[in-house]
């Protein structure tokens, strides 16, 4: 019985783990590898296992560092069952189909080049969207609470994460023999007392933990604070008499943004303001979340029960078409427009910073992390002009970076999840930047827990664990 810390370890994405139990191999999670050097070399270089051999995956939650490599995987040969929530599984149909059609479209943009340049071999894409679509006939879906025998030997509970919808912590009981070892994988855990969802569910006794430290050595914002701001900035949006642009990932932060926009809706004098959700994936999210009302936080259940409209906000309009879309363009202000991507890598924010970011009276609002070389991370440190679609616009228009939105929990938080675990088991550190994950580790062993930071590619007993 053995566990391999193979993607995630040391890094913040590419999760996954493989777990051997009596001659049978389980995936945790098959994530994509996004950022730092050469990530679409490291996607495609071969796995350090026969995708044929992998009897079945537990997939943690759907955000593609999480998910973006299954339909590689199934093209390489994997035929077994995916095991996830319900909820992340109408959210992993959404995210694979869009890596998917963009892993195409790349793919395409390269071959054209290539075309042009001489240069010999045309690469294939990663994956396609039959790929995707394939795998996703191999998900089986769990509810939280419920023990499920996966593999012989292998019971599976989900237990809520609190990090986005569908978020599942992973608790497994294994067994080989007489040898029974239960071993833990955090996933992502979300903030206590975040909107929409519930908190992180603590679980039984555990002999090992896989915990995240994404924010492990952190603390974020106080949230009432950031509301605060949030609030305020919409105020002074009015009598600027401009638009207000946030940038957000097509889910979770979409749906944040909405619900807090329609909680504080006469608190933040939205009612003269028109709201436009300008993203179609969002918008497909948006719908996956209102589904699987039953998973919210009590506040947001009673909201719901309320509401009855998607998402509660009289004055809301949802963008599908590029025409919907273009047509917000002709509104010089009175606007406050949700769009993708969150970094402003793509998608139809970028036309909108096209159109406001050079007007002073116009504001953007960053909610989510700005990794270096975007277009998001350049208009948050201050730059003068950027570059959009190849021409330098002037950044007039203010710009408010709020701190408390994360759907990571923080320091104080990964540790409250950890000290719920009766006995407090060794833990191992993964799925962040050394400095992040070192930082757990150390607090994790202030507290008198034994934590180690895992090593890509270590192989660790289970039978010598505990
Ligand atoms: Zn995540």
């Amino acid at each position: 019985m053995q566990l391999e810390f193979y993607g995630g370890a040391g890094e913040v994405t590419g999760s996954c783990h493989i777990l051997t139990v009596g001659g049978r191999r389980l995936l945790l999670d098959c994530g994509m590898i996004q950022g730092g050097d050469s990530p679409d070399e490291r996607n495609r270089a071969p796995f350090p296992f026969d995708a044929a051999q992998v009897d079945a995956v537990v997939l943690s939650h759907a955000h593609i560092d999480h998910s973006g490599r299954l339909p590689l995987l199934r093209k390489r040969g994997f035929r077994g069952p995916i095991y996830t929530n319900p909820a992340c599984r109408d959210l992993v149909r959404i995210l694979l189909a869009d890596s998917a059609t963009m892993q195409e479209r790349d793919a395409e943009r390269d071959n054209r080049k290539r075309h042009r340049s001489g240069a010999g071999r045309l690469v294939e894409p990663l994956y396609t969207l039959e790929d995707a679509l394939d795998v996703l006939q191999q998900v089986r879906t769990v509810r939280y609470g419920q023990p499920v025998e996966v593999l012989p030997g292998v019971e599976l509970t989900f237990r809520d994460a609190g990090h986005i919808l569908g978020s599942a912590s992973v608790w497994l009981t294994l067994q080989e023999g007489t040898l029974v070892r239960r071993v833990t994988f955090s996933g992502d855990l979300g903030q206590y007392d975040s909107p929409i969802l519930r908190d992180p569910e603590p679980g039984p006794g555990a002999d090992l933990v896989l915990m995240e430290s994404t924010y492990g050595a952190r603390l974020h914002r106080e949230r009432a604070a950031t509301l605060d701001e949030f609030g305020q900035i919409l105020r002074d949006a009015k009598r600027d008499g401009g638009n207000v642009l946030i940038p957000a990932f097509a889910v979770g932060r979409s749906q944040e943004i909405l619900y807090e926009l329609a909680t504080h809706f006469d608190e933040w004098q939205l009612a003269d303001w028109r709201v436009f959700l300008d993203s179609p994936m969002a918008i497909e999210a948006t719908a996956v979340y209102w589904k699987h009302a039953d998973l919210f936080d009590e506040e947001a259940r009673e909201w719901h029960a309320r509401e009855r409209t998607l998402p509660g906000l009289p004055n809301l309009t949802l963008c599908r078409t590029a025409e919907e879309s273009m047509a917000i363009n002709r509104m010089p202000h009175g606007a406050i427009i949700v769009a993708g991507s969150g970094m402003c890598t793509g998608g139809r924010i970028v036309h909108h910073l096209k159109h406001n970011l050079a007007r002073p009276e116009c504001d953007v609002v960053f909610s989510g992390f700005q990794a270096q070389g975007t277009l998001g991370r350049a208009i948050v440190d201050g730059r003068e002009y950027v570059r959009i679609h190849g021409t330098p616009v002037k950044v007039a228009a203010r710009v408010h970076t709020l701190g408390g939105f994360s759907a990571h929990g923080d320091q104080q938080d990964l540790l409250r999840w950890y000290a719920a675990i009766p006995g407090r088991p060794p833990a191992w550190v993964v799925h962040g930047e050394p400095e992040a994950a070192e930082g757990l580790r150390d607090a994790l062993r202030a507290q008198g827990g034994r934590a180690e930071v895992a090593v890509p590619g270590a192989v660790l007993d289970l039978g010598a664990v505990a």
